[in-house]
């Protein structure tokens, strides 16, 4: 008799769940459910495709997937092809890590207007996410505008800036790429609302725009020279980051603008976006300029009350995510997140929902790097097993369940159907010489998965 548990979603929260959980002493077999009819999440489609090393990730998770008590399901929609209730009956604990899906709206005024875009429509764009690949991106205009200062922005900025030739090698979708060989886009304008000290960057990503092939960082010294109480927090111990970042910051104020460049990235800081203005299309990004009021670690941005304004055609906020709730479960819409202690998940009015986890973005919000999922999942993993009662025998409730899902939806992408649509994909890049090509429409990942003389579903036995 083995416990079974449900894990929904596929990204780093949910394999690195599935990995403390198989890891650990006891009888546990996985069913780990996604939406789409392929694996992997954020590092498939948020991680940078110039940054390929970051999702070397994927070959523990491929180890993972072939655990014999591990079995995927892919393209089954929780919340419409299966509810939370049939899933809680047919499992010892179901763990939702579902991540937070889209890119957060700036709220302010003239967000309607064409031209103006979340993070999550360019980088799912350019990353082949089947619900984002047909966003309109219009490339057409000289300057972009990037608000946000971290590392979403940053990979917003960069993709913005290369060159076809150091985006070729990667796995960027064709489409993406085709059209950002013609882009127009020669400023890119990065803002923060914050100061430089405040910027959420790493400073490896930073590094990097001191190295691009025709663009070139820029950046007014008087933007890093800092207030007493920013000095203060930088030269703290604790914050190691911000005095690499500002050390990188300075790097470029100092350095002397290759005019050779075609292309240009300007860092703003101190500037909070008030509204964007235009007939039908974004024209211009009015901002206010802010100030930090307050005593070292307990300051405050505060408009000073003066206005400043970029024109450009494209704006894109990259101003963290939200994660959306599942119908049956708690949700705490203020925080994007559902409401757990340590992963064990709580209803409304505080007491523990028995069987019920979370991990990961939707766990904790939209904070930390791909390994940072780990320790989550542990955590989480840790609250499952303790759960775990002895009296409970799951197995044929979750075999039928299994079984009924199958016959129900004839389209149920197992692992070895993935591994068609990831060898095509492979096959596709190699003649293009890149990593991968992806498929971008779900129809042709399911024609590519699922023809029609092989088995529907492998389950663990
Ligand atoms: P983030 O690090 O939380 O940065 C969000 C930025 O948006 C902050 O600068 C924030 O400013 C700003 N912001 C929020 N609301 C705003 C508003 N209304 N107006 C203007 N600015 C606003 O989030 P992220 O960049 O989305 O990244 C999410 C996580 O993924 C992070 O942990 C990040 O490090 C990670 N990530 C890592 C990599 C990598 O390792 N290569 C790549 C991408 C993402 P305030 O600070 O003032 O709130």
């Amino acid at each position: 008799m083995a416990h079974n548990v449900a894990i929904i979603g596929s990204g780093p929260a949910g394999f690195f769940t599935a990995e403390a959980l198989l890891r650990s002493e006891a009888d546990v077999r996985v069913d780990m459910f996604e939406r789409l009819p392929v694996p992997f999440g954020l590092v498939r489609y948020g991680v940078a495709p110039d940054h390929q090393k970051l999702k070397s990730v994927t070959a523990l998770f491929e180890t993972l997937a072939d655990h014999k008590d591990f079995t995927f399901l892919g393209n089954v929609s929780v919340g419409t092809d299966v509810s939370i209730e049939e899933m809680r009956a047919s499992y010892d604990a179901v763990v939702v890590a579902t991540g937070a899906l889209r890119g957060r709206d700036l709220g302010i005024p003239g967000e309607e207007l064409d031209g103006n875009l979340t993070a999550t429509d360019f980088i799912g764009w350019y990353n082949g996410h089947p619900d984002f690949r047909d966003v309109k991106i219009d490339l057409s205009h000289r300057r972009a505008i990037v608000i946000g200062n971290g590392n979403v922005a940053l990979d917003v900025c960069r993709i913005l800036s290369k060159t076809v030739d150091e985006l070729r090698g990667s796995d960027i979708s064709a489409h993406a790429l085709d059209a950002l060989a013609e882009s127009q886009v020669r400023d890119v304008h990065l803002v923060g609302r914050r100061g430089p000290a405040q910027a959420k960057f790493t400073a490896k990503e930073l590094r990097e725009f001191g190295t691009l092939a025709q663009a070139e960082p820029i950046l007014h010294p008087d933007a890093i020279r800092l207030a007493p109480a920013c000095a203060e927090e930088a030269a703290e111990t604790g914050t190691p980051g911000v005095a690499k970042n500002l050390k990188i910051l300075k790097g470029f104020a100092d350095r002397k603008a290759d005019p050779a460049k075609s292309r240009r990235i300007y860092f703003h800081f101190n500037m909070a976006p008030d509204r964007i203005t235009g007939t039908d299309h974004a024209e211009e990004v009015v901002f206010k300029r802010m100030r930090l009021e307050g005593p070292a670690f307990g300051q405050r941005a505060v408009p000073t009350g003066a206005e400043t304004s970029l024109r450009g055609g494209m704006v894109i906020g990259c101003v963290g995510y939200r994660g959306f709730g599942l119908p049956g479960l708690p949700f705490d819409a203020a925080r994007g997140t559902i409401p757990n202690v340590s992963g064990q998940v709580h209803d409304t009015d505080g007491t523990p929902l028995p069987g019920v986890y979370t991990a990961g973005w939707i766990k904790r919000g939209p904070s930390g790097v791909i390994g940072t999922n780990r320790a989550c999942g542990v955590e989480t993993a840790d609250q499952v097993l303790a759960g775990l009662t002895t009296g409970r025998d799951t197995d044929a409730a979750r075999d039928a369940f299994v079984a009924a899902l199958a016959a129900r939806l004839d389209r149920v992408v197992d692992f070895a159907a993935w591994r068609r649509i990831d060898a095509r994909e492979k096959a596709d890049g190699a003649r293009r010489g890149k990593p991968r090509e992806k498929v971008t429409d779900i129809a042709t990942m399911l024609a590519e998965a699922l023809p029609d003389a092989e088995p529907k579903l492998r389950c663990a036995p």
